[in-house]
């Protein structure tokens, strides 16, 4: 049986929580679908220390204290993995979940962030859990006083190398580059760390394993080419990029060439009644902030379609 609603918003992290609030504040009929646990990428991090106003950082409590919030004005929240978003002759958009249940809405918002690239090596998807982690919240307990490698040049990187040195006996942080991309201030907060070396222009040549495990790894310098292996590694944290999650819409031609979304700044995109918000879009930053700024945008763009 069908299920209409005026809004459907695909993903519960502060892009699409934040668009609730707004939308079902507006008296909008709205659900937020999501596939794992609400909050998104922000229970993923330590602190998040760039929340304006909040100089001691923000825990991901945060992420929480948004869900509560996102349901707190008649907004539903219903778990579910979105399939396929199908524009019907209507206009109406029918959301097909991978359980095999469709609802159907004036107006969709996706609002599904990325997900982390792996590690371009032929053991990486089979060690995963065995070793190769992408995300240090939820593995870095793991390694304990154990020597692990974190790879990536990026914010991500540096902030999980940075927590993974209160615990780990030592980090090595693997980047491809000379130059990070990372902000200054965390990476002078890292090198700052007696635990924590830095090998700038190296790359994983190869994972080694034992026993199912990873057993230390081989990194390359791609200026030399020397080859070293570092046998004691017993964990690697990958963030070497993300990719969108837009599967979902692939059949409306609505996202650029890497599959981010493309809007305007009214987060419309070229379907009418489609928005994005978040993570998920064509953008410069990709932070919370940056987030809840879509979310509302494309909340009242939703507002004025419906009225
Ligand atoms: C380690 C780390 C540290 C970070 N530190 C900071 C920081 O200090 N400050 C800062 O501002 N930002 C930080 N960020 C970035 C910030 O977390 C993201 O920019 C922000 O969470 C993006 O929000 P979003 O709502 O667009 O997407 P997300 O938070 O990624 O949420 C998307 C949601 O959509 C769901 N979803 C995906 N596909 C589907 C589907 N098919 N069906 C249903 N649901 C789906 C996902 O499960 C997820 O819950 C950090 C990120 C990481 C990984």
């Amino acid at each position: 049986m069908e299920t209409m609603y005026d809004l459907i918003i695909v993903g519960s992290g502060p892009a699409g929580m934040t668009a609730a609030v707004y939308a079902s504040r507006a008296n909008i009929k709205t659900v937020i679908l999501e596939a794992g646990a609400p909050g998104g990428k922000m229970l993923k991090t330590m602190e998040i220390e760039n929340w304006p106003g909040v100089t001691h950082g923000i825990s991901p409590q945060i992420a929480y204290e948004m869900h509560k919030h996102s349901t707190a004005f008649g907004a539903e929240f219903k778990m579910g993995e979105v399939a396929q978003v199908i524009v019907n002759e209507n206009d109406g958009k029918e959301i097909h979940l991978t359980n095999g249940e469709v609802l159907t809405a004036k107006a969709v918002i996706i609002a599904t962030g990325t997900k982390e690239r792996p590690l371009p090596l032929p053991n990486a998807e089979k060690l995963t859990g065995r070793g190769i982690s992408y995300c240090a919240i939820c593995d870095g307990a793991f390694f304990r006083n154990k020597h692990v490698a974190v790879i990536g040049g990026g914010n991500s990187a540096v902030e999980e190398a940075i927590h993974l040195a209160k615990t780990s006996a030592k980090v090595t942080l693997i980047h491809r580059r000379e130059g990070f991309r990372a902000d200054h201030i965390l990476l002078e907060r890292l090198e700052a760390l007696e635990n924590v070396e830095i090998m700038r222009n190296y790359v994983v040549d190869e994972v080694l394993e034992a026993e199912n495990k990873v057993a230390g790894i081989v990194v390359k310098n791609v200026l030399t080419e020397e080859l070293l292996t570092l046998a004691d590694v017993e964990g690697v944290f990958v963030y070497v990029g993300v990719d969108p999650i837009t599967a979902m819409v692939a059949d409306l031609h609505i996202t650029n060439e890497w599959g981010y979304l493309l809007v305007n700044s009214d987060m419309e995109t070229s379907v009418p009644g489609i928005y994005g918000a978040g993570d998920v879009i064509d953008k410069k930053i990709r932070q919370v902030v940056t987030a809840v700024n879509d979310g509302a945008i494309a909340a009242e763009s939703v507002k004025h379609q419906l009225s």
